[in-house]
């Protein structure tokens, strides 16, 4: 059962800043998702393609979903016609593709650049110090079928709550600086800020965070 009174909870937590909430569904099951989405709810968010495209098929068709995994290119075939936002693109191959499967889609594609702003080797994302250099690449290309909306990243798993906090600062930092250098046409389309899931949102809330992701304070731990 997905716990209703948190995800209440969590929305008057999340109204004051603007940001965006969005029920990371994965590995539960079309019972709990629906719940979730007859109290109101609408932005899910998948990290496997396979389940995403599952889901999708099944469950209520205005529901807006969000791929936060990192999606290889060869997968993008699947995943753009059915999402809303893709989440974790950090390669030039990866939007290649992408810009290629929305070309039927007219409202094209949205997606986010992820970031590595964590300690840990494991997690994706372009290095800190390679993102403005991977933008300006991105926006000299000819993506027409492309909306860059903003950043996402992921920040360290610790308990220390000072280093994450300066890891989701140097991603927002980031991310202003990246949009004062940006022409206003563009500057207004690129204004989301990904990052923040159950156990560090405050944090990233308060560090400017525009779209939260949020899976166990909603649905449980999973298996
Ligand atoms: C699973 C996942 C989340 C949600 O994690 P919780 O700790 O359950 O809130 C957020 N973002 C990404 C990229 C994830 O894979």
């Amino acid at each position: 059962m997905a716990d209703l009174r948190n995800l209440d909870a969590l929305m008057r937590e999340v109204r004051p800043y603007g940001a965006t909430l969005v029920a990371v569904s994965k590995t539960m099951d079309d019972p709990e998702i629906l719940e979730v989405y007859q109290h109101g709810h609408l932005d899910f968010g998948e990290n496997y393609v396979g389940e995403l495209t599952e889901k999708a098929e099944r469950l209520p068709g205005d529901i807006r979903w969000h791929f936060i995994g990192h999606l290889q290119s060869n997968k993008s075939r699947r995943i753009v016609p059915l999402t809303h936002l893709i989440h974790g693109v950090d390669s030039l191959n990866t939007l290649k593709e992408i810009n290629k499967q929305a070309s039927d889609r007219p409202k094209g594609a949205d997606l986010l650049i992820q970031v590595h702003i964590a300690r840990e080797q494991s997690k994706y994302g372009v290095p800190l110090d390679k993102v403005s250099d991977f933008l300006e690449e991105v926006f000299s290309m000819p993506f027409p079928n492309l909306h860059i909306r903003g950043l996402m990243g992921m920040a360290t798993f610790t308990e220390d709550q000072q280093c994450i906090r300066t890891e989701f600062r140097q991603l927002r930092n980031l991310f202003d600086e990246y949009r004062c250098s940006m022409d206003p046409s563009r500057k207004e389309k690129f204004n989301i800020l990904s990052m923040g899931m159950s156990s560090d949102y405050r944090i990233a809330l308060d560090e400017g965070s525009t779209m939260i992701r949020i899976g166990s304070l909603i649905f449980g731990q999973r298996q």
